[in-house]
């Protein structure tokens, strides 16, 4: 069942409100507005994209097109990054494959999207893979890292990845099988997450809440910045030069494209 808000259905993305718990106003510029700096891609995303790729094709036609894959993707059209290479894309992914190969690894299904009605509007996500290792079933998703230091707890989106597969599919799965890529050592470690009912109840009431305060910022039209979110994972947060600007606008015009995908959240 979806249900409808104002005549309409109200969705929220996973990683939309992941953004919203981490500031306000990113979620703003990011979603309500469908703000992208113009310019090449992130690097850091664009590395992310091109290994969560490889390991796709890997899984589907094999090493060879894989790595293929990693050697054809436009890395001419990214910033220099001193870790964030071809080289070391490669090197990641061989890493994978390792692991892998120590295991009977079989996948049953990839980008598997998922919607979950709650009281306030959908929730929307998508696990990496469904997949089952030395014989038990995982919901399995990756993460391209720097260190092993990477939390992989509180994490509202893990919790409700668990939460989910423990409704919807008819054999639950063990848990949430973290794949941490390591780009600086080229390692790979998983990581097991499970969660107990009390900790799926509080997840429930915890993105009900996100999910009110989300939608009464937009009724509002008010939308809090968290200034302690600026500078994350190494870079300034996209959006600083909006948050700091006296004419957010006229500079959104200038440095930014709209992306109507980000704002309809079909992606
Ligand atoms: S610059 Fe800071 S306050 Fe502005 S959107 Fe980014 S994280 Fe939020």
């Amino acid at each position: 069942m979806l249900l409808a808000l104002g005549g309409g259905v109200r969705r929220f993305r996973s990683t939309q409100l992941s953004d919203f718990q981490l500031c306000p106003a990113l979620a703003y510029w990011r979603y309500e507005r469908g703000l992208v700096p113009k310019g090449p891609e992130s690097v850091h995303l664009f590395f992310g994209k091109v290994v969560h790729e490889a390991i796709h094709v890997y899984h589907a036609e094999g090493q060879e097109a894989a790595r293929a894959r990693i050697e054809e993707a436009p890395w001419d059209g990214v910033e220099a990054h001193r870790l964030k290479t071809k080289e070391r894309a490669l090197g990641l992914f061989e890493a994978y494959v390792r692991e892998v190969k120590r295991h009977q690894f079989e996948v049953e299904a990839t980008e598997v999207e998922f919607e979950w009605p709650l009281t306030l509007g959908v929730w929307k996500g998508r696990w990496d893979m469904l997949a089952r290792v030395d014989g038990m079933l995982y919901i399995v998703q990756h993460k391209t890292v720097q260190s092993w230091g990477y939390q992989v707890a509180p994490d509202l989106q893990l919790e409700a990845y668990y939460y989910v597969g423990q409704k919807v599919l008819e054999e639950k799965p063990r848990g949430v099988l973290v794949t941490l890529l390591n780009v600086r050592a080229l390692d790979v470690r998983w990581t097991l997450r499970t969660f107990m009912e009390y900790e799926l109840e509080r997840w429930e009431r915890e993105v009900e809440q996100v999910m009110d305060f989300y939608l009464r910022c937009q009724a509002r039209g008010v939308w809090p910045r968290a200034a302690g979110a600026c500078r994350r994972w190494w870079s300034l947060c996209p959006y600083h030069v909006l948050c700091t600007s006296d004419a957010a606008e006229e500079v959104a015009e200038r440095l930014f494209v709209v992306d109507e995908e980000r704002r309809d959240l079909e992606w």
